[in-house]
């Protein structure tokens, strides 16, 4: 039962893993570019970008995202950019939003969204109503496609309330998030109730926290949702955590077991085909001189 192309979303820094921690999480706009070129070759189309500073510590700024977002675009210029408006560690909207106005060649497409407040295993993601409002209507208003996270049932409730209230337009395309201590624990029971649960039309990624990553992977591919994955939420090939990952190597073996399952790997432009992105159009800056 082939069920479509497969749209793999490349997670690789998050807010909190380090080079201590793994030597192959990319942290600087020099690293991440050098990954995503690897990730694109194994079968990425979209990536989850964080900024970071020198010292590894998690960033808002917009200096560094215009950066980052430059150094993978010249890597891999058509691949589709979301950035990171996490409430982990930044508080305020201004700091929140300030990746969202970068603006010319560097401009993303998708940004994050989480639905809700939820606690990680040892620090709270705050989102309220208000936060939330606010970031998705700076979103609309800029023309970047929300990448709405849940990790709980009550989140994607939440998303079809700004559905009916306007707040969020379509498209809508959902990284359904399993397996984070505090929130929804990966079974098939909690990944098959958020599908059925999601809007009509919705596009969706499973992702697995931790040890449940590839699991979750797997029944996404199975299912014909789509994935993402990547160091941020997993550092590991194995769940005894001996074999420490790459984010290309964690791209290939499921690339391996997306074409066993008979599905092919969407590009880029596939990608925003099948989640109803707008077609890429060259930035200013991009354009060729006549
Ligand atoms: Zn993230």
């Amino acid at each position: 039962m082939a069920s479509g192309k497969l749209i793999i979303n490349a997670a690789l820094t998050g807010m909190v893993p380090t080079t201590a921690d793994n030597p192959r999480v990319p942290v600087t706009p020099d690293a991440i570019a050098a990954d995503a070129r690897d990730c694109f070759a194994a079968g990425a189309s979209i990536f989850h970008l964080h900024a970071r500073e020198k010292d590894e510590t998690p960033s808002y700024r917009a200096e560094i995202y215009r950066e980052m977002v430059r150094g993978v675009r010249a890597a891999c210029p058509d691949v589709i950019i979301c950035v990171s408006t996490s409430g982990r560690t930044f508080k305020t909207f201004e700091q929140r939003s300030e990746c969202l106005g970068v603006d010319g060649d560097a401009k993303p497409e998708m940004a994050s969204l989480t639905l809700g407040s939820l606690n990680f295993p040892k620090q709270a993601s705050v989102n309220e109503p208000e936060m939330i409002r606010r970031l998705a209507d700076c979103m609309r208003e800029r023309g970047i496609v929300p990448e709405l996270e849940i990790f709980d049932l009550g989140m994607l409730d939440y998303a079809k309330h700004l559905i009916e209230r306007k707040i969020l337009r379509e498209p809508f395309y959902f990284n359904l998030l399993l397996g984070s201590l505090g929130t929804l624990s990966a079974t098939p029971f909690h990944l098959a109730m958020l599908v059925m649960s999601l809007p009509t039309g919705a596009t969706w990624a499973g992702a697995g926290i931790g040890r449940f990553q590839f699991f979750v992977n797997s029944m996404a591919i199975t299912m014909g949702g789509h994935v993402r994955v990547g160091l941020e939420d997993n550092l590991y090939y194995d769940t005894g955590k001996e074999r420490p990952a790459s984010n290309a190597g964690l791209i290939q073996r499921l690339s391996r077991l997306a074409r066993a399952a008979e599905r092919e790997i969407a590009t880029p432009d596939e990608a925003r085909r099948i989640i109803g992105l707008p077609a890429r159009q060259a930035a200013p800056e991009a354009a060729v001189p006549g």
